[in-house]
């Protein structure tokens, strides 16, 4: 199914944007769907749980919770406490985390098991830890886990991890429908074309919500590359901040 909703002017609205994000959102919504949250699906009935990992920017999910906000949607979003990618305790990072809470969605722990030793008891033990870690910064509980970049054996692991659900449970992985946008296309198929839709079943629809942002379809390497240059800048300023003699060195301009 091509992209399904119009931007006013009569222009389909393309996947990859902050507007196709939402136009899928409305189609589902047409189709009698209901955004439930990880607690509350039934996988036997026409309920959408809308999951973002947190792989890249804080920001561009704050952008994407806010669309969802606006929609009265709660969705669910994971954070990564270990990632060389951006750190969730920044100030500005915190902050945003805890703007995300307050719309009413849930935050959750995006976990890397790649870090960890694979045996199960390990396993529990670093989910405990990294969950009240996130816990005692967010000041609110961590009910749900979503591994990062999973190994086959996670893929379908019954049973909850550190006394937690996580998402690819075999009830929110096989006993509903389950689409992805990894790498920043639909490589499985786009989620209004899913069987789901045909059976009236549940379907978990993963986002990521760097490849959302914005209002341009813009190729994924041009917009990686634009992270790239504006964490620079802010690296810059950061260092400006702590060293007065860099300060003094980025103010003469480049030598
Ligand atoms: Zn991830």
């Amino acid at each position: 199914m091509a992209p399904s909703d119009t931007d006013g002017t009569g222009r389909a609205v393309p996947d990859f944007t902050a507007p196709g994000y939402a136009a899928i959102l409305r189609r589902f919504l047409e189709m009698g769907y209901a955004v439930r949250d990880f607690e509350s699906a039934q996988h036997d009935t026409r309920h959408l749980v809308l999951r973002h990992d947190i792989d890249m920017s804080v920001q561009a999910a704050l952008e994407i919770a806010t669309i969802e906000s606006g929609m009265a949607l709660q969705a669910s979003y994971f954070i990564l406490l270990r990632s060389d990618l951006y750190n969730p305790f920044t100030s500005e990072n915190l902050h945003d985390i805890k703007q995300i809470a307050k719309m009413g969605h849930d935050v959750g722990l995006h976990f890397d098991a790649s870090l960890y030793a694979a045996a199960r008891e390990p396993l529990e033990q670093a989910v405990s830890c990294e969950c009240a870690i996130l816990e005692a910064m967010l000041d609110q509980p961590v009910r749900t886990i979503s591994f990062h970049r999973p190994a086959q054996a996670l893929l379908g692991l019954p049973g909850r991890i550190a006394g937690r659900r996580h998402t690819y449970e075999p009830y929110f992985f096989h006993d509903m429908g389950y689409c992805s946008d990894s790498r920043g296309e639909w490589r499985y198929g786009h989620p209004l074309d899913h069987p789901a839709i045909e059976e009236g079943s549940a379907l978990q629809l993963l986002t990521h919500p760097i490849w959302w942002t914005g209002t341009d379809s813009i190729d994924r390497i041009v917009r990686l590359n634009s992270l790239r240059t504006g964490r620079d800048g802010s690296f810059a300023d950061a260092l400006a901040a702590n060293c007065e003699p860099y300060r003094a060195a980025i103010a003469d301009g480049p030598a």
